[in-house]
């Protein structure tokens, strides 16, 4: 076996190439012209972010328009991110059985637009996630969907508290996103953007990795497009380490839009191409 076939080919890459809808967020609306600028990109692959200004994750009816638009443009849905969704303000059983029914019928919609990863943004992990994930793990089991929690910077959200609640879970169907400019090392750094950075977190996570949110970081700001100028994310150590751990998922960026960057699909379209690169020169 050659050395060159120990890297992603860029082919490889495009194939598993996503981005989420927060690129569009708060300024075009998910119709067939926005998911037309993805495919015209090479990006066939979505992770839709809950806006229900636009669309009722839960609703069949309501995400018929959404399959629609994705089926005439050819792109997929991957998965479904339910960032407004958590399990935090639930003071009794019923509230919380009711929110649950709410996220298996979002999890049900996705079924039906052919994704297979929902996370939520879960907030606090404590008695009421474990339950509540325990209690989606069992929905989605036998579907090869799996449920996720994602890391933040804020207290008891970090990768190892993320870790530490899915070491509890234990379930094959319930996994990590990886959020890369949400890891901050006890000074306030991130570590993806230090040489070795990448290689201890992604052994952190190994095979409870089953997402990630990709985005340039630049001056402690993340969701830049990747390959800002002045971005510091690791990208070569990344992405080697993302084919190390076996990661199988998407290769899912997760960068602001217009109006705040206007190359963000741009630059999410080149990643392939731009990686396989960038990790040649550096061999
Ligand atoms: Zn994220």
């Amino acid at each position: 076996m050659s050395e060159r076939t120990q890297f992603y080919t860029a082919d490889e890459i495009r194939e598993r190439l996503s981005i989420s809808t927060l690129v569009f967020r708060q300024y075009r609306p998910i119709s067939e012209g926005a998911l037309e600028e993805l495919a015209r990109h090479g990006i066939r692959k979505i992770e839709l972010l809950e806006s229900p200004e636009q669309f009722d994750m839960t609703s069949r009816r309501s995400m018929r328009f959404i399959r629609d638009a994705c089926r005439s443009c050819g792109v997929e849905v991957a998965a479904y991110h339910a960032h407004k969704t958590n399990f935090s303000d639930l003071d009794t059983e019923s509230e919380r059985s009711a929110r649950v029914d709410l996220c298996r019928r979002q999890i049900d919609t996705m079924l039906d637009l052919g994704g297979a990863l929902w996370g939520s943004h879960a907030r606090a992990t404590d008695r009421t996630l474990v339950r509540s994930y325990e209690d989606l793990a069992r929905h989605v089991e036998g579907t090869g969907a799996v449920v996720t929690v994602e890391n933040f910077t804020a207290e008891g959200l970090s990768v190892e508290d993320r870790m530490a609640f899915l070491d509890t879970v234990d379930l094959r169907q319930v996994g990590l996103i990886l959020d890369i400019g949400h890891v901050r090392d006890p000074d306030g750094v991130n570590p993806m953007t230090i040489p070795g950075g990448p290689t201890r977190v992604l052994e952190l996570c190994g095979r409870r990795l089953r997402h990630v949110h990709l985005h340039g970081f630049k001056d402690g700001v993340d969701h830049h497009p990747p390959f800002v100028e002045g971005d510091g994310i690791q990208w070569v150590e990344l992405f080697r380490m993302l084919r190390t751990v076996g990661y199988s998922g998407v290769m899912n960026f997760e960068p602001v839009g217009e109006p705040q960057y206007h190359n963000s699909v741009e630059a999410t379209g080149l990643v392939p191409e731009r990686i396989v690169e960038m990790e040649a020169q550096v061999r």
